[in-house]
Formats: C-alpha cells, sequence, structure tokens
C-alpha cells in the first residue's frame, strides 16, 4: 500500500492508473476508522482496479470550532487498518495542500438537499463537504466513489455536487454499519463513555419505531411525538432534530406517509453529536 502525503504525489498515481487503464475506487475519510468506513473499503476494492482512501480532517465542513478540535486523528493507526482491508493508495494532504488559496468553502445551489437538518443545524456543512470532495475527485479522478448512508444526505449532496461540476463519477451509496447494540459506527463514538454507548441503542430503536409506526399507517406528526417523548423519559441523550424527509429531495415531509421515505435523526450524548436514519420503506 502507497501512502500520499502530497498532491503532487497523489497526482502521479492516478496518471499511471489511467495509463495502465485501471479503474479507480474512492472512499473519502476524516481517518479514526472503523469498521464502517472499512466496508467501504472492501466494496471499493472488490469494485475497482486500485481503491484510494483520503484521510483528511476537512475544516471547512465543521461549523462548531471544539468539534474540529476534539475530532479523534489517529493516523498510524488507520494506515495500519486501511493496509488489511484492499486498499492500494492513502492520501492524507495537509490543509495547506487542500485550501492553497485559504480555507474558504465555495457555495453550491443544493436546493432543498441541504436545507433542513444536517444543512439546518449545521450552517456552512454541506458547502464545506462539497468544495472538499470536489477537490479530491478533480485530483484523484475516480470513477466510483463510496459513501455511507449514516450520512445519508450527504450522499445526495456530493452526487448533486457532481452533476453541478460535470464531473464523471458514479456516487455510489453503501449501508450503515452498526455496533451489536444498533449504535450506527461513528469516529465520534470513541468520545463516548461505556454507558453512554450501552444505553446509544436508544437511537436505532427509536428509528424502528418510527418505522413501525409508519407500518402501521400512523402520520408524521404522530411518530414525531412518540420519538420526542421516548426522549423525553431519559436524561442521557438530548434530541436536536427527529424528522421525516422524502428519500429523493429531502424535504421534510408532514401528514400520510404516501412518498418514499426516511427518518433523521440528531442527538447530543453530552457534547458529543451522533446522527441515524432508517428507511420507513
Ligand atoms: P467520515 O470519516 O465520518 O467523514 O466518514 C467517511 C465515510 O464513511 C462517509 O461516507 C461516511 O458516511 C462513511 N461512514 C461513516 N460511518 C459509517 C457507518 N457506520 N456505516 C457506513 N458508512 C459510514
Amino acid at each position: 500500500m502507497k501512502v500520499c502525503r502530497t498532491k503532487k504525489e497523489m497526482q502521479s498515481v492516478v496518471q499511471n492508473a489511467q495509463a495502465n487503464n485501471q479503474s479507480i475506487g474512492f472512499v473519502a475519510t476524516m481517518g479514526a476508522l472503523h469498521s464502517g468506513h472499512l466496508a467501504l473499503v472492501e466494496r471499493s476494492a472488490s469494485d475497482n482496479d486500485i481503491t484510494v482512501v483520503s484521510v483528511y480532517v476537512n475544516p471547512t465542513q465543521f461549523n462548531n470550532p471544539e468539534d474540529l478540535e476534539k475530532y479523534p486523528r489517529t493516523l498510524e493507526r488507520d494506515i495500519d487498518y486501511l493496509q488489511s482491508a484492499g486498499c492500494d493508495v492513502v492520501f492524507t494532504p495537509t490543509d495547506d495542500d487542500m485550501y492553497p488559496e485559504g480555507k474558504k468553502s465555495k457555495s453550491y445551489p443544493f436546493g432543498s438537499l441541504a436545507t433542513k437538518m444536517e444543512g439546518e443545524f449545521r450552517p456552512g456543512h454541506f458547502d464545506g463537504v462539497g468544495t472538499v470532495v470536489q477537490k479530491l475527485f478533480e485530483i484523484i479522478e475516480p470513477n466510483n466513489a463510496y459513501f455511507g448512508e449514516k450520512d445519508y444526505q450527504q450522499v445526495l449532496v456530493v452526487r448533486k455536487m457532481a452533476e453541478l461540476e460535470g464531473l464523471d463519477v458514479n456516487v455510489v451509496g453503501c449501508p450503515i454499519e452498526r455496533e451489536a447494540n444498533g449504535l450506527a459506527k461513528s469516529s465520534r463514538n470513541e468520545r463516548l463513555t461505556d454507558e453512554q454507548m450501552e444505553k446509544g441503542s436508544i437511537i436505532y430503536k427509536s428509528l424502528l419505531m418510527a418505522r413501525d409506526l409508519k407500518e402501521k399507517g400512523k402520520t408524521v406528526e404522530e411518530i414525531e411525538k412518540a420519538v420526542k417523548e421516548t426522549f423525553n423519559q431519559q436524561e442521557m441523550f438530548d434530541l436536536e432534530y427527529f424528522n421525516i424527509a422524502n428519500t429523493k429531495t429531502m424535504e421534510l415531509l408532514n401528514g400520510t406517509i404516501d412518498v418514499p421515505a426516511r427518518a433523521f435523526i440528531a442527538v447530543f450524548a453530552g457534547n458529543v453529536r451522533l446522527i441515524d436514519n432508517i428507511s420507513l420503506n
């Protein structure tokens, strides 16, 4: 496995792969890798001739400076981990390499995809994601890029960015990997206490409850009320939002659910922010 620490090194690997007609699969990460990331790497390795994984904590997608500062950084462990998961090239650029013009985001017309949920509660987040992923796509020129549905809104935003920018890449959404108790795997879980990890199953359980209520014909308002009550009955987790949205447009739904829909949730465990979602169909 090759480790490219600069954009130049990375570009020369890409040129070489293209000269040899090799397909390139790409997984963008911010490191602190876990089996959720590795599932994306394995999928890429099975679909493509070579797999590139970027490990870069992107400053422009953090609206909260404390979250950026506390984000776990475990590069040496990540490199060992990637070596055993079928990754061929790790790209670990510096801020100067990614943002020579200063750490600023572009502004994208994402429309309804980015106005609610993560777009509403993390202002500027999706412009930051779009900016860094555009830069990475332009450097790595992947044929296929793999993103986890844990960040479902992000999958749609990245696909839209590629379309808006005319980048010829197939953006593949991959299923959410979970802990045995249902808690979605996340780099931020490293900051949870044992008790928070254990009781964090409430997040997935509330999503399963939402799916169950939808199957019983309950309205959006009834489902939202039931989920809010579940969180009101305990003190360890604070509900930031629970919404049901149109799977394709991310517009919030109300009343009877008669289009493809997903439920989305964000909670705080202390100052650690966790998100999850589930298909209601
Ligand atoms: P991150 O390092 O958190 O930016 O995540 C990098 C990629 O891994 C993103 O496409 C995430 O959606 C994906 N990912 C993170 N956690 C999971 C998970 N539990 N299951 C599936 N994909 C995930």
